[in-house]
């Protein structure tokens, strides 16, 4: 694929289409005016956007958005947060960037002030949600704390924004922050994850890039769990060494079988499952790491004599922190991860509540659900 040229200047209009979110599940498609870009932004033009299950979660129940310190619900609030688009103006004294230049989002910019972001962990900034009014220390989470992408522009500090590889489509750039998330949580695992064993459970989009972020950084064997045979499959197609239908057959069993009887080094947990905590920390070896990736939906039980006994480690993630993203697209860039697999539905933007459906209800096999902002 060619990329297209940069051009110097793109027309900026006053107004655009933007989805907002009323009571809950309740989007309604309005006029809002476009954004401008302060001191360190950039406006990008939104070309593309996926649909996340924490958008889901948003629109129906509110958390984990956060507006003004209050739920998200009829406050003019526009969610979406996994989107890429073009650099099409350039605030006061931006010069990383140019006009044109295709770029792929993170999600957070912390305050740049605190502990945590002084830190790199910036999606853990103390200051969190603090960006309004009185509060306003700077901290953005799109289409958390902030507007997000179900709109036509946005604007975004330099700091959260990734170069798309050369040649690579809209749709396929979308998945570069979750691709980050996958990667972070093999940083906090450890990061030198050559020849070290790893299963991941959960084949959702950050299980699926999981696996691909894992095998392309060396770990062996990858083992993927699931409970769908055509997710299984497409693990398969990134790089999982095995599969396990959890539906079909016992995890540990499996494990204790591909591990030689002793466990793996490291599980990273993103199936949100009741008892996958308790199930990651009996797949580890003694010593062994788990990183929890998934919000899970209610509290687990937890078998906490097994883990000081064996000296266990658990990690928490969130978002995609430690400039994880840019990373993952380097080894998208490099064609060590296909990410373009989990990609299997697009819907341009007047169709949204068409595409949240279809990943809500996982129809015709959607895994993850593209919006064409552009598209009306
Ligand atoms: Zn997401
Ligand atoms: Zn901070």
């Amino acid at each position: 694929m060619i990329a297209k040229p940069a051009p110097s200047s793109i027309a900026i209009p006053t107004t655009m289409k933007a989805w907002v979110l009323g009571d809950p599940d309740e989007l309604t498609l309005v006029d809002k005016p476009v954004p401008r870009p302060g001191p360190a932004e950039v406006l990008i033009r939104i070309d593309a956007v996926a649909i996340c299950a924490t958008d889901l979660e948003i629109i129906s129940g509110g958390t984990p958005a956060l507006i003004e310190g209050e739920l998200p619900f009829n406050k003019n609030f526009t969610p979406g947060h996994e989107f890429m688009g073009t650099v099409i103006e350039l605030g006061p004294s931006v010069d990383e960037f140019a006009v044109g230049e295709r770029v792929a989002v993170e999600i957070h910019a912390g305050c740049g002030r605190c502990e945590r972001c002084r830190e790199g962990m910036y999606t853990s900034c103390l200051n969190y949600g603090q960006n309004y009014g009185q509060h306003d220390k700077g901290h953005r989470a799109n289409g958390y704390t902030t507007d997000g992408a179900f709109t036509q522009y946005a604007v975004n500090h330099v700091n959260t924004l990734v170069r798309v590889p050369e040649g690579m489509s809209d749709e396929t750039a979308t998945l570069i922050v979750t691709a980050g998330t996958a990667m972070y949580g093999l940083d906090v695992l450890g990061g030198l994850i050559a020849g070290q064993s790893i299963v991941i459970t959960g084949a959702g989009p950050i299980g699926l890039l999981a696996v691909g972020v894992a095998k392309a950084l060396g770990a062996s064997p990858v083992i993927l769990t699931d409970l769908v045979d055509e997710r299984l499959q497409i693990g398969l197609k990134l790089g999982a060494d095995h599969v396990i239908n959890a539906g079909k057959e016992s995890v540990h069993e499996a494990v204790a079988r591909l591990s030689g009887g002793r466990g793996v080094n490291y599980v990273f947990e993103c199936s949100g499952a009741p008892n996958a905590v308790d199930d990651a920390v009996k797949l580890v070896n003694r010593g062994g790491r788990v990183c929890l990736g998934a919000f899970a939906h209610e509290p687990a039980l937890v078998d906490v004599r097994h883990i000081v006994s064996n000296n266990i480690y658990l990690y928490g993630i969130r978002g995609e922190g430690q400039s994880a993203v840019k990373r993952a697209a380097a080894l998208m860039a490099q064609d060590k991860l296909d990410a373009a697999l989990i990609h299997t539905h697009t819907f341009p933007l007047s169709e949204l509540p068409t595409g949240l459906r279809y990943a809500r209800e996982k129809l015709d096999g959607a895994i993850k659900i593209v919006i064409k902002n552009q598209e009306i």
